[in-house]
């Protein structure tokens, strides 16, 4: 018999597959009854070694991006983490105790030895994890590989990890963690596999299960039946003819409809559904798993890519936006208490101002030899202060044209302030509504509170809207917000010239704009601004809509 699990559909589409569950964190294992010393210790070698194998044959594989691993495989087997292993085995630890306890040594041996680069955390931890696991005869953390296509099921997934997904081999992915804003489901989107995360059920799922994912529903069904694959195939509505060409109103006032990328893997997408420009684009996204930053060449040239394909349009690069939920190896901010509150976007430049000044440099030099309208902002500012120097550290660097989001309630209550520092702003809706609520946009159990229909994010990004209109700057709208159509018409009659979103919400919008006159959107957007919560937001705008 199907059962199914209800969750928050963040990326559309249908999938049906069999489950290859994620597997991990491993636990540190616990010492237990008395041991035998040869054969624990035989044990520890054996797996060191099987896993140092392991690790040589995806590197293989992974061909010249696969550095890492190499890297990996050569640490699995160092002697040094063997005979380390072994003292503890012979001092009366399991083996795979011992193992576990070796890497703390070992990392800290490394630490003291002035010759030596000490080896990255991430990188270690996951050496162990594979060692501790074989030990333990538990499956290897991680992505699974069965070798055919598969719906990824996890606790929860990274950024960094959810880059790296393959769309050919990952049919869908649920999560039981994560919320509707988070950088999984960004990403997830863009890649266009469907997912459905903070679905907590699915933590019974089995490895091999044949389930049914609907990305636009948010529902998980397990051994579904012919007849719910039938209904939920046919829930797809036939596409109605699309609108091409800028995005405008009804009575023909642009609203530029722009894409958010993340590389020049984006493009291809961007350009098919007629983004007129890039709104957002999230350099961090192709860095993240790099334990040591890019060079400036390769930044330029990875930029460069994503120029080369808008000539004569704008192109707006957001700085490294790393930290909180986007750790980078490359950059090493420390446990922080509270990282979405820390160390994070622009602030990431107090400790390692290297980073910004590098890739500043090479957004220009790019920039330099492109015919697209370049544009450079930075995340996560707070003041107009911040807001200053980045601007004057930007055209130090030769980037003429420098702006901020507006993603923390300070800066939305200043947009006016921050306009006589910077070029531009540009509303980042998942930010600005994880701030205003104090609601981590990655806790789909909050996810209510972090609906963008709710007014108090209304008002602030109204705020913005009007500084923009008062100071005679068009402001775009970026993040998930914008790619909700009904919203994305209050945010025109609320003043937003511009919107960026994902390629595929592109069309609907599009259309959606095309059929409402700007008078009318003014009028949604009072109405949303009246209501009390979001779903009166929504109720309001819908009967305003059709007032029949
Ligand atoms: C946002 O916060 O809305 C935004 C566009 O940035 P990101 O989602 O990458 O944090
Ligand atoms: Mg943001």
């Amino acid at each position: 018999m199907s059962s199914t699990y209800a969750g928050i559909g963040v990326s559309n589409g249908v999938a049906v597959g069999v489950v290859a569950r994620v597997h991990g964190p491993v636990l540190p294992p616990r010492d237990g009854a008395p041991i035998d010393v040869e054969k624990e210790t035989d044990r520890a070698f054996d797996a060191f070694d099987e896993v140092g194998g392991e690790l040589e044959a995806l590197a293989q594989r992974a061909g010249a991006s696969g550095a890492v691993l190499v890297r990996q495989a050569r640490i699995a087997r160092d002697p040094t983490l063997a005979s380390l292993a072994a003292q503890l085995v012979s001092s009366g630890r399991t083996a795979p105790r011992a193992a576990w306890e070796a890497f703390g040594a070992y990392r800290d041996m490394r630490a003291a030895d002035p010759m030596r680069a000490v080896p990255d955390r991430a990188e270690l931890d996951d050496i162990r994890d594979r060692v501790v696991a074989r030990l333990l005869g538990e499956p290897t953390p991680g992505i699974p590989d069965p070798g055919t296509p598969y719906v990824l099921v996890a606790r929860d997934l990274s950024p960094a990890v959810t880059a790296g997904l393959d769309p050919q081999r990952v049919l869908a992915i649920v999560t039981e963690r994560g919320g509707p804003t988070s950088h999984t489901a960004v990403l997830a989107k863009s890649l266009g596999i469907p997912a459905v995360v903070a679905c907590p059920g699915v933590a019974s799922l089995r490895s091999g299960q044949r389930v049914m994912v609907d990305g636009g529903a948010g529902e998980v069904t397990a051994d579904p039946d012919a007849a719910a694959i039938d209904a939920a195939g046919r829930h797809v509505e036939p596409a109605a003819p699309p609108v091409v060409g800028p995005g405008r109103t009804r009575d023909g006032r642009s609203v530029q409809l722009l894409a958010a990328v993340g590389g020049a893997g984006d493009v291809a997408d961007a350009l098919a559904a007629g983004a007129e420009g890039v709104g957002v684009f999230r350099t961090e996204f192709a860095f993240l798993d790099r334990t040591e930053p890019p060079s400036v060449t390769e930044q330029s040239a990875a930029y460069r890519e994503v120029f080369d394909a808008f000539p004569g349009r704008e192109v707006t690069v957001r700085t490294l936006d790393i930290g909180a939920d986007k750790p980078a190896s490359f950059a090493r901010l420390g446990d922080q208490p509270n990282p979405a509150l820390g160390v994070r976007g622009l602030r990431v430049a107090r400790r390692h101002p290297e980073l910004l000044t590098d890739q500043l440099t090479a957004i220009a030099t790019a920039a330099r030899g492109s015919q697209a309208q370049v544009r450079v902002m930075a995340p996560m500012v707070a003041t107009t202060a911040e807001a200053a120097w980045f601007a004057a550290q930007a055209r130090q660097h030769g980037v003429k044209v420098t702006g901020v989001m507006v993603e923390v309630p300070a800066a939305a209550l200043r947009a006016a302030d921050l306009l006589q520092v910077v070029d531009f702003v540009s509303v980042g809706s998942n930010d600005l509504a994880q701030y205003t609520f104090a609601t981590d946009r990655a806790d789909g159990e909050l996810a209510d509170l972090l609906d963008p229909w709710q007014p108090a994010f209304l008002d602030l990004v109204a705020t913005v809207l009007r500084a923009g209109a008062v100071a005679g700057r068009m402001v775009t709208v970026c993040g998930e917000a914008p790619s909700d159509p009904l919203l994305a018409l209050v945010l025109v009659g609320l003043g937003a010239g511009a919107l960026s979103m994902n390629a595929r919400s592109l069309s609907d919008v599009r259309s959606t704009l095309a059929r409402h006159s700007y008078d009318d959107c003014v009028r949604y957007a009072a109405a949303a601004l009246s209501a009390d919560g979001p779903s009166e937001a929504r109720a309001r705008v819908r009967a305003a809509l059709d007032p029949g």
